[in-house]
């Protein structure tokens, strides 16, 4: 490691004391962003790179809720308002046992950079929760969701934060945060995004995140002449992100042969295709069972306690969560041939994996670009919440589609390195940082 960077890790390490995640996703960084400071001293004198690692404002509060049973349940819950230099705070929340402040810490900090990628006005922000909603029934959930939101609701707002959903907040949890909202302040605004169609959502929300990453995927291909069509698909999870990665995927014409949760994957020889796709929907989004339920349907196998990267393919989307590839699983992913890695999930490959994929020279393209097409879409929700009026669906996925576009070219500009490769983690990070950078210096010392 670079000097400087150890120098500055030393400092975040000693600020935020064992947020692992939170020094990981700040290393990453620091280590593309350092020698691109040191060539440009503005940035350097004006410590935006401290700044930068400082949340704004860090919420943390008590969420206690009766249960079905009338016990009393206390869980925490969690704002972090990490940078609005280029628009109101924007990013999801997540409602997860391991949620604590290290892992939003990194969310939020991840955010910044992804939002500025959209080129959407948004700054960066993430919360969320460590209650689990695996198991509760639906009335339990509605009565978290109000206790939290009773307490949010003054720390958010239309023009102050938005935020959207994340690993397990879907439609519905989004819905019950809505309602609660709009009760305690009387006003029906876009304070939140991914919401139904019915009151203000946005067509394409849901795919969006799914869609962008597999576009993204695309869109690397296309630098070397090639394409998804063809092509064998890993995808870790089966939740909102992998759901539309996979329907992308097949309707580009790839074969997706995984998918997986928490217990385990299943490996569909076949491919999982359209009609198994929404045995997979209904099951995940409407029985919320578990995904080894697909072998009592279709012909597969189902390796429990285990990932899928071991399965030979050609590409790789991780669509779970963070840190679910490691070295190994990285030098496995190479060896079998896999020449493109398309990152839906946030922080998905551990740094040694990052390390192998770029020495391997493959396309590598990480979560803060690619899997940006959700918060891009929820920024397309804004833009439809404030003018009141709804478009198309047609008209979000063009937009979508070119963000993602976009997003590639920022990278690619940022990103290519003297042999040519191209290092999307350096374009993602430098194309990030400058757009918030320069912002602000134009707004002086906050
Ligand atoms: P969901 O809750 O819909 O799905 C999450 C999926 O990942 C489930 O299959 C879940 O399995 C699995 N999973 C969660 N935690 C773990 C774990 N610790 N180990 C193994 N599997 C796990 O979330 P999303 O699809 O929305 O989010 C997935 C990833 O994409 C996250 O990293 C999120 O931050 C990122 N992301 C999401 C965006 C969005 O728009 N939703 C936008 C950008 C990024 P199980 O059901 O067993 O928990």
């Amino acid at each position: 490691m670079n000097q400087r960077v150890s120098q500055f890790m030393a400092t975040i390490k000693a600020k935020n004391p064992g947020e692992n995640e939170y020094h990981q996703a700040v290393q990453e960084v620091a280590e593309s962003l350092i020698p691109f400071i040191e060539e440009n001293p503005k940035y350097k004198q004006a410590k935006i790179l401290e700044r930068i690692a400082e949340p704004e404002r860090t919420i943390i509060f008590r969420v206690p809720w009766l249960d079905d049973k009338g016990e009393i349940q206390i869980n925490r819950g969690f704002r972090i308002e990490m940078n609005s230099a280029i628009g109101p705070y924007k990013g999801g929340l997540r409602f997860h046992p391991t949620v604590n402040l290290g892992i939003l810490k990194f969310l939020a900090f991840e955010q910044v950079f992804k939002n500025s990628l959209t080129t959407l006005p948004m700054g960066g922000g993430k919360g969320g929760s460590d209650f689990d909603p695996k198991g509760k029934s639906d009335n339990e959930v509605m009565r978290f969701c109000q206790s939290f939101m009773t307490e949010l609701y003054r720390h958010i707002g239309a023009d102050t934060d938005v935020p959207a959903g994340d690993i397990g907040v879907g439609g519905r949890e989004i819905g019950y945060l809505f309602g609660q909202y709009k009760r305690l302040k009387n006003e029906f605004t876009g304070v939140l995004t991914g919401k139904g169609i019915e009151w203000g959502g946005s067509l394409i929300r849901p795919e969006a995140t799914g869609y962008g990453a597999t576009y993204f995927a695309e869109e690397m291909l296309s630098t070397r002449g090639d394409g998804i069509k063809g092509k064998t698909v890993c995808i870790s999870g089966s939740g909102n992100v992998a759901q539309y990665a996979a329907e992308k995927v097949t309707q580009l014409g790839g074969k997706v042969v995984t998918m997986s949760d928490s217990d385990g994957f299943i490996y569909d020889t076949e491919g999982i295709d359209s009609g198994k796709l929404n045995f997979v929907m209904e099951l995940k989004n409407v029985k919320r069972g578990r995904i080894k339920e697909y072998t009592t349907k279709y012909k597969a196998e189902y390796h429990e306690g285990k990932r899928p990267w071991g399965i030979k393919c050609d590409i790789a989307m991780p669509n779970a969560t963070q840190n679910e590839i490691d070295a190994a699983d990285a030098k496995t992913l190479v060896k079998n041939g896999c020449i493109c890695v398309s990152e839906g999930a946030n922080m998905p490959s551990t740094p040694e994996a990052v390390e192998v994929f770029l020495n391997a020279k493959i396309l590598y393209g990480p979560g803060k670009a690619a899997n940006a097409g959700g918060v891009a879409t929820s920024g397309l929700e804004m833009t439809q919440n404030s003018m009141r009026l709804p478009w198309s669906r047609e008209e979000v996925d063009e937009r979508l589609h070119i963000i993602m576009q976009n997003i590639h070219k920022t990278c690619v500009r940022y990103g290519t390195g003297k042999d040519g490769y191209i290092n999307y983690v350096n374009g993602a990070n430098i194309g990030g940082f400058v757009k918030v950078a320069n912002a602000m210096l134009a707004q002086g010392l906050v």
